[in-house]
């Protein structure tokens, strides 16, 4: 540490499923992570991997730590040490980190650099979600939004509604401000709404995510790169609690924080018609039974923020064949695969009656059944 004593912080790599390729999953820092948390995030890479028909299996992997409290000397000196523990089980053939929940391109690009020092060569395929200066991809930054904002785009076909959507976003992350972007520009919808882990804040006129992010960073007492001030200082809109941003009289909730956050407790309170599941694991099992009664459209989130790892994939895919493309080629791309999952989770969830996570868990176990048979 900067005042030159040794701390210890556990890291994990969650290794789940590699029959269709390398394993391929972010790497999260936070305070509460566990492993058991690291495991079933690392099971959902493999099936949304297979479920967007992507070469690589499942993983994940993270640190108990939180990064607000360090320094950006610190944070580098970490994110070093964890390549440097487990590059033998990374790298470009066989498991592909990625940014996840507190990292970011930085992080992802002193991760490169620790790994091509080892290997002796510059390795940029052996992680994704790097800088566009060092191998990155135009557009990674707000893939998974893109993505879930995609498979929002048509699921609103399936309700009733006169004049503009109203959304509400819990979570002001890489995800949660991205979507609030995409969706601010669109005249389909109206972001309500919008939270971090220190409450919500709420306008019935709308809000301007640039402006929020704005006073995030100058409030922020900044440590480290990241900025802990809050949405919910802006004092011109209504302050309201996570838990109430949930249950608003608005057509469509986007949870992009945390797991486990539309629970028992809530679920029966939710009035939207959609929920996009851009958080993993957002909504617990109970939760979902309730949602599926009320009869609220439930984009699952293997689905839903699968744009990430995607652009990863095309990210890889560059880095490996030294190629490059340019931002408008990425979401073309993106926009295709991204339609076509959704097409044939329709198509199954129609085939069998079940929820669209049931048909996309159906789709993705095929997938990676019948790669396990073939002994590939
Ligand atoms: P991030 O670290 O950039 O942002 C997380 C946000 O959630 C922050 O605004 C934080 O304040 C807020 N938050 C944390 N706990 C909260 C709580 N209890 N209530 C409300 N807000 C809370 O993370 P991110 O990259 O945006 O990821 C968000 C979610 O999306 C995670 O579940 C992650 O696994 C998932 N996801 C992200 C990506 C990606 O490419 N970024 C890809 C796939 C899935």
């Amino acid at each position: 540490m900067d005042d030159n004593l040794i701390r210890i912080f556990p890291a994990y790599r969650v290794q789940h499923n590699n029959s269709r390729g390398p394993y391929k999953g972010g790497i999260r820092y936070y305070p509460e992570l566990s492993l058991t948390e690291i495991k079933s995030l690392a099971m959902l890479m493999s099936f949304k991997c297979a479920l967007l028909e992507l070469p690589f299996g499942g993983g994940k992997g993270g640190i108990e730590v939180n990064p607000k409290v360090l320094s950006r000397r610190e944070l580098e000196e970490l994110s070093r040490a964890y390549i440097r523990a487990f590059h033998c089980d990374i790298g470009p053939d066989r498991d592909i980190p990625a940014p996840d929940v507190y990292t970011n391109e930085t992080i992802m690009d002193w991760m490169e650099n620790e790994y091509s020092k080892i290997a002796g060569r510059e390795t940029p395929a052996a992680i994704t979600g790097k800088s566009v200066q060092n191998n990155g991809i135009p557009g990674r930054v707000d893939a998974t939004a893109r993505g879930a904002y995609y498979i929002i785009r048509r699921l609103i076909n399936h309700i009733d509604s006169d004049g503009r959507l109203r959304v509400a976003i819990q979570g002001f992350g890489n995800a949660g401000y991205n979507i609030a972007k995409l969706l601010e520009n669109d005249k389909k919808f109206i972001v309500v709404s919008v939270s971090d882990s220190k409450g919500a804040i709420y306008s019935e006129n709308g809000l301007n995510a640039d402006s929020i992010m704005q006073h995030k960073k100058v409030e922020g007492l900044i440590a480290g790169m990241y900025c802990p001030g809050s949405v919910c200082q802006r004092e011109e809109h209504m302050h309201i609690t996570n838990d109430e941003l949930l249950r608003l009289d608005v057509d469509i909730i986007i949870p992009a924080a945390m797991e486990g956050q539309i629970n028992r407790d809530n679920a029966s309170k939710i009035k939207a018609k959609i929920i996009a599941e851009v958080a993993n694991g957002a909504i617990t099992y109970e939760a979902e039974k309730i949602i599926n009664n009320k009869g609220i459209v439930v984009a699952p989130d293997i689905l839903t923020n699968a744009g990430g790892v995607t652009v990863s994939y095309f990210e890889w895919y560059q880095n490996m064949n030294d190629e490059r493309w340019n931002r408008e080629e990425v979401y073309r791309k993106l926009e295709e695969k991204m339609n076509s999952a959704l097409d044939e989770v329709e198509y199954v969830s129609e085939e069998y009656n079940v929820s669209m996570r049931t048909a996309a868990y159906i789709i993705a176990t095929r997938r990676i059944l019948a790669s396990m048979d073939s002994g590939d």
